[in-house]
């Protein structure tokens, strides 16, 4: 069959095998070369699969024309490509600006100069019984402030309510009751602490004190505060907050962050009447009170194992 397909193939130069075997390779060994050829480019493999290795070996027993044994090279489909889905870019959040809190104009208390040897009693000698605002009208009793006097911790409301007008004591009501729960969660007792407010006279109906008021009256508070010298300053809601930082912007804009008052670490909070309408703003005092508790050096709770 060989001699036949050589025949086949150069039908008149048969002999020319016999005679000169390395001018005229046989038709077996073109297709060895071109399987070895095949198997060079790395496609051995698909040409057998297509042909069988039987296909391919008869081919070469057989000496059947190359054109009739091989397969062609079918065209293979073109792989898919990887092509993710594109995805938008991450929108740039800016980084918030640092909270800096504009006074908005001067401060009701830069004006004030420090009254040498001043004291917590001088200044209540010097409220005597006092008639300065409005507010003396409808006051049952002068809250002044109650505490420690050397305390490192100071809270500052905004002024009595009914219970502390009757008392003559700072937080002695309901929202009082939870501002020693939240004193007592710190590990502190109240006469570990200075409570005072902003406005020393019950405003009438618990409407917030108005301007005129708290610049009346508040140039006592920042004398309190002097004497005192309290490591941290705690506003207890938008009004004092406001009159210590002599700000307009609203408490939940810096509620949180460390400020600087005069010298003394303030931070600003909310009032525990407005934690009686909505406890869930509790845990935001909470965290507060403890960066506070951090700043003084008090142990922190251990966070429970969930
Ligand atoms: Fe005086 Fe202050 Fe009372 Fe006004 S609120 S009457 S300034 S103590």
């Amino acid at each position: 069959m060989q001699h036949f397909a050589e025949q086949a193939r150069f039908p008149t130069c048969g002999w020319l095998d016999k005679i000169m075997p390395e001018r005229f390779p046989s038709l077996q060994q073109k297709i060895e070369d071109r399987l070895k050829y095949y198997e060079d480019l790395g496609i051995r493999l698909f040409y057998k699969d297509r042909v069988g290795d039987g296909g391919a070996v008869a081919a070469v027993e057989t000496g059947v024309a190359r054109t009739a044994a091989a397969p062609s090279i079918v065209q293979e489909p073109a792989l898919p490509k990887y092509n993710p889905k594109p995805t938008a870019p991450k929108p740039v959040t800016p980084t918030p600006p640092p909270i800096v809190v504009q006074p908005t104009g001067p401060s009701l208390f830069e004006a004030a100069e420090k009254i040498v040897d001043d004291t917590l009693l001088k200044i209540r000698e010097d409220l005597g019984d006092c008639t300065r605002c409005k507010l003396h009208k409808g006051r049952n009793k002068l809250v002044y402030g109650d505490g420690n006097p050397e305390a490192q911790l100071v809270f500052v409301g905004e002024g009595p309510g009914a219970d502390e007008d009757m008392q003559g004591l700072p937080f002695v009501g309901r929202a009082g009751k939870l501002l020693t729960q939240m004193i007592e969660a710190m590990g502190l007792q109240r006469r570990d602490v200075y409570i005072c407010n902003v406005v020393k006279c019950r405003p009438p109906d618990n409407r917030a004190p108005e301007p005129d008021e708290v610049a009346t009256c508040a140039p006592f508070l920042l004398r309190q505060l002097d004497v005192i010298r309290p490591k941290v300053i705690v506003c207890l809601g938008a009004v004092a907050a406001k009159t210590l930082l002599n700000t307009t912007r609203g408490i939940s804009q810096y509620r949180g962050e460390w400020l600087e008052w005069r010298g003394h670490k303030l931070m600003a909070t909310y009032h525990p009447a407005y934690l009686l309408r909505n406890p869930p703003a509790k845990a935001d005092v909470w965290k507060d009170l403890q960066k506070v508790m951090a700043e003084l050096g008090l142990a922190l709770p251990r966070k429970s194992k969930a």
